[in-house]
């Protein structure tokens, strides 16, 4: 069983700290009172008239803007039951999570930092990376002076957990690592982090930290995937999640840190009291709203099929190598081959300067990352996106390694149809 204890695990001065009251905690706002206690504009804000009409709710009294001359809710209690309802499905524990489990912010990215904030001494403690991996761990760490402890992922295709190594380095209290940040799925790997590596690294015999799972792309993923109500089982668990994503609401900046009571508590206390605004408080709450979660779940099917065309087509292109990773997500990680068939940096780099500057054409090269040699990471876009994606790829790799545009032999890609029964 781990050892972890928040009152030595967190930092002392974030212990000490007091969660934020406002004087609206104390005498609840029932729509009559004159509201004279925090220096807001009763006047209402400086938006123009069309805008009115255009952001007006539809009741309340002329000057109304959604209410947007009052400092937003600090607590957001009902936005944190609804993002609860859809993640306690029971897959992984007979427990509920409530608000109380719920820290959100401003993006996922808000959540990253405020964990380092809430758990590491600068200059001293240390967190545990996996690379390949999301940039923002090492930036938010450094950012806070924190340095990294890096165990990279078993080779891919798979791209899992290397258990034994995370361990060893968790068993050694030299490194005062704090927290362990796993991407489940991952970025730029698309795959999911097993369940039972988690649960190994959250029973560590002596380690005192904290495992964050980064759910980022977890919608992309099969139903039950996401562990984030199994942090109602465990102290030492935190799931983060966002709206960037699947939700397609990377604009309004909402990121949620499942969590236990006592670190959620933490993560609340720390947290600037009014980080959500308004608006996005209500576009997030309608998105994970029953009609917003329709919608997202068509645009999933959608996108689903997009992915699994890319995946059915892209090896049919010449010079195209390998999927490194898994297909738990909205993006694919792709080899791309030099003239001898090898996977290739150059190549790589060359293809996506191509792609952006004579084809409009925007991917991400991977190359540089641990395990990715020859890598372009790939976001799956619309139909006509892809479309216009897989023909570009094709005519600039044709151009970087010299040969014709022409993918597989028209005579083999023929038989393939008769097999399967495709008519031209
Ligand atoms: C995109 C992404 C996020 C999202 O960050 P936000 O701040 O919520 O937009 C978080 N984690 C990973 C791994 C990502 O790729």
């Amino acid at each position: 069983m781990s050892p972890f204890n928040l009152e030595t695990c967190a930092r002392p001065n974030i212990l000490a700290l007091e969660p934020y009251r406002c004087a609206r905690d104390d005498y609840k706002d029932d729509g009559t009172n004159i509201l004279l206690d925090a220096n807001e504009n009763a006047y209402g804000p400086a938006l123009t008239a069309s805008a009115a009409s255009a952001a007006k709710s539809g009741s309340g009294p002329e000057i109304d803007f959604l209410g947007l001359h009052r400092y937003p809710d600090p607590h957001q209690r009902d936005l944190k039951q609804l993002l609860c309802n859809l993640r306690n499905t029971h897959h992984h524990t007979d427990k509920v999570t409530t608000p109380d489990n719920l820290f959100v912010g401003v993006g996922s990215d808000e959540a990253i930092d405020a964990l380092i904030r809430c758990f590491c001494v600068p200059a001293q403690d240390r967190i545990l990376v996996c690379p390949p991996t999301y940039g923002m761990y090492s930036v938010s760490a450094q950012v806070n002076d924190v340095s990294l402890v890096k165990v990279p992922l078993l080779p891919a295709p798979t791209f899992g957990l290397d258990v034994p190594k995370v361990s060893e380095a968790l068993s050694d209290e030299q490194n005062h690592i704090k927290l362990v940040y796993l991407c489940s799925p991952g970025n730029p790997t698309g795959s999911l982090i097993a369940k039972d590596d988690v649960r190994q690294v959250l029973e560590h015999a002596s380690w005192n930290g904290i495992v964050v799972v980064d759910e980022a792309y977890i919608d992309f993923s099969p139903d039950g995937a996401s562990l984030a109500e199994w942090v109602s089982e465990w102290p030492n668990l935190v799931v983060m999640q966002t709206l960037s994503k699947a939700f397609g609401l990377a604009g309004i900046r909402l990121g949620a840190a499942f969590s236990p009571v006592p670190v959620a508590r933490l993560l609340n206390s720390l947290k600037a009291p009014y980080n959500i605004s308004s608006p996005t408080s209500a576009l997030a709450s309608h998105a994970v709203s029953t009609d917003g979660l329709a919608t997202m779940r068509a645009n999933m099917r959608k996108l689903v099929a997009q992915r699994e065309r890319l995946i059915a087509e892209l090896p049919r292109v010449r010079g195209v190598g390998r999927l490194r990773g898994g297909v738990e997500s909205n993006f694919l990680l792709y080899e791309m081959l030099n003239g001898d068939g090898k996977p290739d940096n150059a190549t790589a780099l060359k293809v996506y300067e191509m792609l952006a500057e004579s084809r409009g054409v925007v991917v991400r090269f991977r190359g540089k990352e641990h395990g990715c040699l020859g890598c372009l990471r790939i976001t799956v876009g619309t139909e006509c996106e892809v479309t216009r994606f897989l023909e570009a790829l094709g005519s600039a790799l044709a151009e970087v390694n010299g040969h014709a545009v022409a993918d597989v032999p028209a005579d083999e890609e023929k038989r393939e149809d008769e097999a399967s029964g495709v008519v031209a």
